[in-house]
Parts: C-alpha cells; sequence; structure tokens
C-alpha cells in the first residue's frame, strides 16, 4: 500500500489566556494522537498550528495588562509552545498569524475571492467612540442583549442566551476599554457573500455524510437548512492584524475569523520555507492525494465546516496564480472529526474563575502520559464529557498502572533477573503461546482501523483489553512458579509475553509517547520510536517569532507486529507509571475557583 499524504490541521489558540485540559482534549491532543499513528504507519503527515495572535481578546487584554500586543501575544505563544514539548504534541510546526508569511497568503486569498466576485463593499454604522476617537471592535462594546435582557451581553454575542448578535442593536451600550458611551457612526467594510457559495458548501457538506461524526455535520447542514448562509464582514476598524490589500483601505485590518483559519494553508507553507523545499506543501494542499483532517472543538464547527471550505472554494484557482503564479486548486477538508466539550467536576471549564485545569501547571505535578490516558479514555468524541479528579486517580491506578504499566514492568523485571538480562529463546511455541501472539497482532488491524476512522476512544480501550489478554495468559501460564520447575518453559513463557508487550507498546504508542519511548528502550532497542521535538526562533519582516518543530529523522518504530529477536539485550527496567494517592483528588479541587 502506497502512503498517504495527511494533513493534521489543528486549531489555533487564542493568545489570550493559557491552554486547559478541555482545550488539549478538544483539538491537540487527538490530532496529536493521529499524527503519531499515521507517522508509524509510513504515511507522509504534515501536523501544523499556531497561535491566534490577532482577535480583539488579545488586544482587550494588552489594553488591560498596558503593555503592546506583541508582548502578549508572544508571552502565551511561548506559553503554548512550553505545554505541547511537555505534552507532547508533535506539531511538524506550531507557528502564529503574526508573521510576513501569512500576511501574504491571507491577502492573496483575500484578492482571491475579490478577482472572483466573492466580495463586495457596504457601509454600515458600527459603534464609535468619541473619547478614543475610534471605531470599537464588537467585543469592545457590552451592553444589554436585545434578545433576552442579560445585562452583560458583548455586542457581537450574548454568553446568556447564546445568540450571536446584530452589534447595532444592542442596548445602553458602553465601552469596555473606558466605560464611555458609544454613537453608531458609518463606516465601510468588505463583505464576503456566503450565500453565492451556499450551494458549493452545501455540496461539500453532503460528500462528507458517509463518514463525518453525526453532530458535526448535523450542526452545519442544520444551520443552513434553517437560516441560509448570509454574507459576512471580512474586515474591520482596527490597528493590530492584517492590512487589507486594496488601497484606501489603510487602518482597515483583515477580520481574525477570516484570516486565522488561512493559517492551516500559510503554516504549511512556512514550514516548506523552514525545511528548505519550497514546493512540499503543495503534496497536502494541491496534490488531489492530500487529505486534511482538521481537529477542533464544536464552539468551532461552523467556522471550519462552512466559512473555510467557503473561502477555499471562493479563492478557486485564483490563489495559486495570484501567489505563485502558477496552477491549482487548494484541496478542501476531507474530514472534521471535532471534539463536544470537557466540563470539570460537573460544571463548564472558565478561565475566567479558575475553574480549570491549566495544562502547564497540572505538568508540574503529574506525568504526560497519565493526562493523555485520561483525557482520552474521556474524549468527548460524541457528546460532552466530565474530568472528575477522583476519576482520574482511579483510571491511572486502576488502568494505567495496574492493567498495563505493571504488566511490562513485572515481565521486563523478571526477564531481566533470570535470563542474564537477555530475551530467552524459547522452545517451540505451544497452543497457548501461539493464540495469544495472534490475539495480539490482530490488534495491529483493529486499532489501526479505530485510529484511522479517529475513533480514539475505541482504538486505545481495544488496546488495554488486548493488555488484559496478555495478564490472563499470564494468570493461566504462571511462570513465576514454572521457572522452579521447568526454567525453559517459564523461558517460553516470557518471550510469549515479551513479543505481546512489544507488539502492545507499538499499538499503545500514539497515545501514551512518553512511556513507549520508555519501554522500547528497556526492551534493547537501541534507536528511538519516535522523532525529536524542539523549539527555535524565525525571524521576518515582522520581527521574530519561536516556533516548535518535530524532527522525524531519528524515529524507528513501525505500526507492525514485534519483530524483537531471542537473545536480545535488554536495559534495566522500571516502573512505566507512578501510583497516586486517592487523597490527591481533594486537594486538588480544593485549587478549583480560588
Ligand atoms: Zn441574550
Amino acid at each position: 500500500m502506497s502512503p498517504d499524504t495527511i494533513l493534521v490541521a489543528i486549531a489555533w489558540p487564542y493568545a489570550n489566556a493559557p491552554i486547559h485540559v478541555g482545550n488539549l482534549t478538544g483539538s491537540h491532543l487527538p490530532g496529536d494522537i493521529v499524527a503519531r499513528y499515521h507517522r508509524l504507519k509510513g504515511d507522509r503527515v504534515l501536523m501544523v498550528s499556531g497561535t491566534d495572535s490577532h482577535g480583539t481578546p488579545v488586544t482587550l487584554r494588552a489594553d488591560a495588562e498596558g503593555k503592546p500586543v506583541e508582548e502578549v501575544y508572544q508571552i502565551f505563544h511561548n506559553q503554548f509552545l512550553d505545554l505541547f514539548q511537555k505534552a507532547g504534541i508533535s506539531y511538524d510546526l506550531f507557528t502564529t498569524t503574526h508573521t510576513a508569511n501569512h500576511f501574504k497568503v491571507s491577502q492573496s486569498i483575500f484578492l482571491a475571492l475579490k478577482e472572483n466576485g466573492y466580495l463586495y463593499t457596504e457601509t454600515r454604522p458600527q459603534w464609535y467612540s468619541p473619547a478614543a476617537r475610534k471605531f470599537l471592535p464588537d467585543r469592545y462594546v457590552e451592553g444589554t442583549c436585545y434578545l433576552c435582557g442579560f445585562e452583560g451581553a458583548r455586542s457581537d454575542q450574548c454568553d446568556q442566551c447564546g445568540n450571536v448578535l446584530e452589534p447595532e442593536k444592542l442596548l445602553n451600550p458602553r465601552s469596555k476599554a473606558d466605560g464611555s458611551v458609544p454613537e453608531l457612526r458609518d463606516t465601510e467594510h468588505f463583505f464576503l457573500d456566503l450565500s453565492k457559495l451556499e450551494p458549493a458548501v452545501t455540496d461539500f457538506l453532503r460528500a462528507r455524510q458517509s463518514y463525518m461524526r453525526e453532530p458535526v455535520l448535523g450542526e452545519s447542514l442544520g444551520k443552513i437548512e434553517s437560516e441560509g448562509l448570509k454574507p459576512r464582514p471580512i474586515t474591520r476598524d482596527l490597528d493590530w492584524g492584517i492590512p487589507v490589500p486594496v488601497e484606501g483601505w489603510e487602518g482597515k485590518r483583515l477580520y481574525v475569523w477570516f484570516e486565522a483559519v488561512i493559517g492551516y494553508l500559510s503554516a504549511a507553507i512556512e514550514w516548506s520555507h523552514i525545511v528548505d523545499q519550497p514546493n512540499a506543501w503543495r503534496d497536502w494542499w494541491t496534490s488531489p492525494d492530500g487529505k486534511a483532517l482538521y481537529f477542533i472543538g464544536k464552539d468551532n464547527i461552523f467556522f471550519h465546516l462552512t466559512m473555510w471550505p467557503a473561502e477555499l472554494m471562493g479563492a478557486g484557482e485564483q490563489f495559486m496564480r495570484i501567489f505563485a503564479e502558477d496552477e491549482g486548486k487548494l484541496n478542501l477538508p476531507y474530514d472534521v472529526p471535532a471534539n463536544q466539550f470537557m466540563n470539570l467536576e460537573g460544571r463548564k471549564i472558565s478561565g475566567s474563575r479558575n475553574w480549570a485545569v491549566w495544562g502547564l501547571d497540572f505538568l508540574t505535578r503529574y506525568d504526560p502520559d497519565s493526562l493523555r490516558y485520561y483525557l482520552t479514555v474521556n474524549m468527548p468524541e460524541m457528546r460532552d464529557t466530565d474530568w472528575d479528579w477522583a476519576e482520574f486517580v482511579a483510571r491511572n491506578n486502576n488502568e494505567l498502572v495496574a492493567t498495563w504499566g505493571n504488566l511490562a514492568n513485572r515481565v521486563l523485571s523478571f526477564a531481566y533477573r533470570n535470563w542474564d538480562g537477555q530475551i530467552p529463546t524459547p522452545n517451540e511455541l505451544r497452543p497457548a503461546d501461539r493464540e495469544l501472539l495472534a490475539t495480539i497482532e490482530k490488534g495491529v488491524a483493529s486499532v489501526g482501523e479505530h485510529l484511522s476512522a479517529v475513533r480514539l476512544r475505541a482504538a486505545l480501550g481495544e488496546a488495554m483489553r488486548l493488555a488484559s489478554e496478555v495478564n490472563k495468559y499470564l494468570n493461566t501460564a504462571s511462570p513465576w512458579f514454572e521457572i522452579k520447575t521447568d526454567k525453559s518453559a517459564a523461558g517460553t513463557t516470557i518471550y510469549t509475553a515479551l513479543k505481546a508487550i512489544d507488539t502492545l507498546k507499538v499499538l499503545f504508542a500514539p497515545f501514551l509517547p512518553f512511556s513507549c519511548e520508555q519501554l522500547h528502550h528497556f526492551l534493547g532497542y537501541s534507536t528511538p520510536l519516535f522523532g525529536e521535538q524542539y523549539t527555535e526562533a524565525q525571524t521576518d519582516a515582522l520581527g521574530a517569532h519561536n516556533v516548535l518543530r518535530y524532527n522525524p529523522a531519528p524515529a524507528t518504530g513501525k505500526w507492525q507486529p514485534s519483530q524483537l529477536q531471542p537473545g536480545t539485550q535488554l536495559n534495566l527496567p522500571a516502573p512505566l507509571f507512578k501510583k497516586l494517592e486517592a487523597s490527591i483528588a481533594e486537594i486538588e479541587r480544593g485549587r478549583l475557583g480560588s
């Protein structure tokens, strides 16, 4: 089978808050698991994302802290890089939207849409602050919701009733920056004519009906059927962001929702330049073989299943002409396996109320694979789930430690102690040995099938079920007693168990990369399972930005059954996971909301 060419495109986090476990399980972790699996399978993977640096949440935060916007976005951006490295989220490139490359790509998409007749201009009233002498972005204006009467509504959205609002209808408006009362003034903006693109977007969605997650597709099609697609403004009056590439439009910027999604494309292009293969991105983006998977939370479904395909289809072949003076059409998303939300101890995660488990903080006390395990078994694939600290401890101890970690450690230590640190040479395998190995090896196909279809909970559940098969086998064969009467029979049992563990290591590897890498070393391999993550600085006309990279070169892991040979020298084993005290649940709950 020839390798697939897979773009793993992961939601761009806003640069105004740290990342919590809900964000990780929503997009970054599932994307990473899928990327690691396809790399092991030998597919060509490009996994990209970056910091969404231009949203008004960032400028609001900068205003509140009295800092330059560049400084604020970089603080969060650098924290993201740190977290992804510590959690093993193996981006080929994690960059930012504040790069000269992203500016050029976004402006080219804009111009392509304009030349293809999908943009028009319209003058509309917008809130203007006479005190600050500037137009106020929607999020800068708060007031009373005209639908439900909630007094703390943002002008573009009400958090009480959940509706998207028409900003100029807001009642009792006030500026969030200084509390002054704004007035409505006329301003001209570009609009993306989504109504013209509605038939194309509907066809795009229907063509994916046989395999896309039902809640994801249902939401998108349902919205189009009930409301239709209406034109949306794609420019705004703001200083921070990407300039509108049209004469006379200085002082206006591209709307962040319009340009941030373009990051999937621009990041692939930036990666190509960094690795010095300027056209490599086209394998993922313009070759018909390129397959793009988008990992996002449900709050982003509309932007990724409606807006983004509309931008891509509207830009058509014109983008390549403008951007590269070349031919070609950009690939549409193949699948968008969006996740629902993870709540925390029965309540919605809220960063501002500190009702959150923060990724970096968590990793100061616990191991990344414990986090990845719990976030995967509890991933909100089809419905919302809940992070529960007592459950985190229980599943860590009863499943990760008891079923898998102890199995690996017990067998490795026993082999190491009794066979001079080597893998024992077996006698002819008995029916029970062969049966176990056949069962485990079938997992290469069954776990792989779940992973290919992005059913990650099912995939990990299947791997864990296979680990308990090895435990059952050992309970029956009992090599710890067998060795006292027949050492060579015990050697056959341990050889069989080590082969099974070596195969399971590959099946668990996309989920638990740190401990599987360690286990791989204990099993005597001298080259690593995975490549290496690192950060570096990139410089362009806008200044310097740090990026996270992944070097796949040292990786030798393969999605296949164990090839382990008798006589191989093992390395001194140690436990893969830590058992956690039940008392930490109460301690951790005590940190919430304070
Ligand atoms: Zn409301």
